[in-house]
């Protein structure tokens, strides 16, 4: 919670904002970030720990890992989500002590449109 002092109708007066700010880190790469948003979220980011694959901030302060999962069957040119390294990763879950969360790279569908007659 911030106070501040606002104008209103000529007059000064203390307002209060009821939004807080969280403060969120990366378990792998240690970038922190700053949130101001009343609703549940969780903020992402391009880690540089993790070769570049977009990853999850979590809670400052709560212990937590990221964990990697690579695609380990045959990617028969499908699209897939792959890191700096080209290597195929299908998911990035941070755990913590208590629960753990998963960001999963899905596959995009594709189609070919065929000209007709
Ligand atoms: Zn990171």
């Amino acid at each position: 919670m911030r106070r501040e002092l606002v104008t209103h109708q000529g007059c000064i007066v203390e307002g209060v904002d009821l939004v807080s700010e969280r403060l969120w880190q990366c378990p792998s790469c240690g970038m922190g970030r700053v949130t101001r948003e009343a609703r549940p979220h969780t903020p992402f980011h391009r880690c540089v720990a993790l070769a570049g694959l977009t990853a999850p901030f979590v809670e400052a302060g709560v212990r937590a890992v990221h964990r990697r999962v690579e695609r380990e069957d045959y990617v028969a040119g499908e699209l897939v989500q792959c890191d700096a390294a080209g290597r195929p990763v299908m998911a990035v879950v941070p755990e913590t002590e208590d629960r753990q969360d998963c960001t999963v790279f899905a596959q995009p569908a594709t189609a070919q449109a065929r000209g007709g007659n």
